[in-house]
């Protein structure tokens, strides 16, 4: 059996990017949790740097990798608490009603349309949509989910759909069918490179006709897996799509905190409620002890939450099975559903449910207030 030594160790061999030695002698190495042959860590780098961390996560992911005994490392990247810019916290102007808000035609037969957004991607977004889809079908809802991640469209991997969408009479598609969701996505129309290079209209009109000329029948809901970040495209689909509001995924991580923020500023602008914040990779919990391994500085989001004035909808543990579940295309709602994580999940369609339905939950419902 591997232990923690072994995997210090290792990570001896892996050198910081700006001279500050080894990984493991560095002090931006977290706690190391070994729990059945997987590892799993953190690595604290100035939050001006996370984004060009990627190659060391990456050594360090593999350095753990190769001890033995060793089967996996999930190895994230925390931003060190010092460099959080205060700034982009600035509550955002309420848009004037305009042409963004006349373009919100509603979708005949579809109850709520809810987007699930994050600040910046790799949070956990889509995991999130399509596991809070299954969970709301576990409430005996009707559900949907449209993959708007037209960069990196997840959901045909997610619910291991394959296979193009039929044509039902002229324009119309039917959505494709996983564990009893109806899902589109871009991912079953055109090959990715494609997308890739598509520009900020093409984008929208690609949604639009998901949207709008996809055979979506009686659904009480239709999750909207967003395109990750703040961007244009971003803000025109809150504005073109008839949202009933928002689920924003957060990491613990400070930089993803502010990047979560600035999501936050962007459906108050374009006047769609937030329905909460979730936090992913909160902690992490050993199965067998039961011990609770708040790596990653768990707790961020909740209080982030509280001064944004939003609901906090729940936290998500950092699971090896939720990552493995999805690359399996069975995710942990439907493979796993006694699991502390599908609970969760389906906790937070509850709460989300029932603060669309107008406070069917037994907390009241939040009060969402726009004017700052
Ligand atoms: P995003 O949509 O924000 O880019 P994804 O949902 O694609 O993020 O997730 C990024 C990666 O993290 C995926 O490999 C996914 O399986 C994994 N992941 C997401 N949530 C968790 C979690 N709670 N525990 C472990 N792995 C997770």
């Amino acid at each position: 059996m591997a232990d923690k030594e072994q995997v210090r160790r290792a990570l001896a061999g892996v050198t910081m990017p700006d001279g500050r030695g080894s990984l493991a002698e560095s002090g931006a190495l977290s706690e190391i949790v070994i729990h059945q042959g997987k590892a799993y860590f953190s690595i604290t780098v100035p939050a001006a740097q996370v984004a060009g961390a990627e190659p060391l996560r990456k050594a360090a992911e593999e350095a753990a990798r190769a001890v033995p005994g060793i089967t996996s490392a999930l190895v994230t990247l925390t931003a060190e608490a010092a460099a959080k810019p205060a700034a982009s916290a600035a509550p955002a102007k309420p848009a004037q009603p305009g042409p963004g808000s006349q373009a919100k035609v509603q979708v005949a037969g579809i109850r709520h349309i809810i987007a699930v957004a994050s600040g910046k991607g790799g949070v956990g977004k889509s995991t999130t949509a399509c596991n809070l889809a299954l969970g709301f079908a576990a409430q005996g809802l009707r559900v949907g989910v449209l993959d708007a991640d037209i960069y990196g469209p997840s959901m045909p991997k997610l619910f291991a759909i394959h296979g193009r969408p039929t044509l039902k009479e002229g324009r119309t598609l039917n959505p494709m069918q996983g564990y009893g969701i109806k899902v589109m996505s871009i991912g079953f129309l055109v090959d990715e490179e494609a997308a890739m290079i598509w520009r900020g209209p093409m984008v929208i009109s690609a949604i639009q006709q998901m949207l709008r000329e996809v055979d979506w029948g009686e659904l009480d809901i239709l999750v909207v897996d967003m395109p990750p970040g703040t961007g244009d495209a971003q803000l025109t689909m809150a504005q073109n799509v008839p949202l009933a509001g928002a689920v924003i995924v957060s990491t613990p991580q400070d930089l993803a905190l502010i990047d979560a923020r600035r999501g936050v500023a962007m459906f108050r602008k374009v006047e769609v409620p937030i329905l909460g914040i979730v936090e992913n990779m909160s902690y992490f919990i050993a199965p067998d002890t039961g011990k609770r391994y708040d790596i990653f500085g768990n707790g961020g989001a909740r209080a982030e939450a509280e001064r944004q004035g939003v609901p906090f909808l729940g936290e998500i543990p950092l699971t090896m099975s939720i990552r493995e579940k999805s690359d399996a295309g069975t995710p942990v709602v439907v493979s796993e559903p006694d699991s502390p994580h599908a609970v969760a999940y389906r906790g937070i369609a509850a709460k989300v449910w029932g603060i669309l339905e107008g406070g069917a939950t037994q907390r009241p419902a939040p009060r969402i207030v726009f004017d700052a």
